[in-house]
């Protein structure tokens, strides 16, 4: 293809055949270039909200690595469920956060900490305070591991079948506490000292079901109650 000058402007095809100038006619240029601005701006807000759709759809995957059941070091989950008088509060968490290994113990000084720990969750009124009011007594505290013996614990049985130790070694440990209260209607929240007394605990996703519905809420060092 030869190409040859015509003004300014470049002409391709043959000479015998002269076409259209390729480049754009001086009258016509600014409607065009605008309409062409205008055509990228609508494509780029296309693009944006394309983008904004596509980051709602990823939002509650990517939250379901943190949904309960999830075994991160240093997260735990904490279930609140109030029916009526009957409060209960489920706890699962990695048991590297409250014992610092996750095996069944092979010295005596890991069978003290199991013990230890054990001890603390079944002083559970030192690590959850319902609302006063609310007059709420500690009636049981269950406790099972797959990796611990449930001597160990305190329990007559062994571990849940739930409660298992994975293939990579992992192990859990499921508490629940459970609570009677005279004045349920009293009873608001609770103040909870579960990372001050296992600082292996950083981060505690509280999820509640109660008379006003469900509701969640995240405990750090720096934020210990609950309310509900
Ligand atoms: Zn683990």
């Amino acid at each position: 293809m030869q190409v040859r000058q015509q003004g300014n402007c470049a002409v391709k095809g043959r000479i015998s055949r002269p076409r259209e100038p390729v480049c754009p006619k001086p009258g016509r240029a600014s409607p065009n270039r605008s309409s062409s601005r205008f055509s990228l701006s609508v494509a780029s807000a296309f693009a944006t909200s394309l983008a904004s759709a596509f980051l709602v759809l990823a939002l509650p995957t990517m939250a379901s690595a943190h949904e309960p059941g999830a075994h991160v070091h240093g997260v735990a989950e904490l279930r609140v469920s109030i029916d009526g008088g009957e409060l209960e509060i489920a706890l699962e968490s990695p048991l590297d956060n409250m014992l610092g290994f996750e095996h069944a113990p092979r010295t005596d000084e890991q069978r003290a900490a199991v013990r230890t720990m054990a001890a603390k969750l079944r002083q559970a009124q030192t690590l959850f305070t319902p609302t006063a009011g609310a007059q709420c007594a500690l009636a049981s505290v269950q406790l099972a591991s797959a990796a611990l013996p449930a001597d160990l614990l305190g329990e007559p049985k062994p571990a849940a079948p739930d409660a298992a130790q994975d293939e990579d070694g992992h192990a859990d440990l499921d508490a629940t506490f459970s609570w009677r209260c005279t004045a349920p209607e009293q009873l608001k929240g609770m103040d909870v000292g579960l990372i001050q007394a296992f600082p292996g605990v950083r981060k505690l996703n509280v999820q509640v079901v109660g008379p006003k519905g469900q509701s969640a809420t995240m405990l750090s060092p720096a934020k210990r109650m609950v309310i509900w």
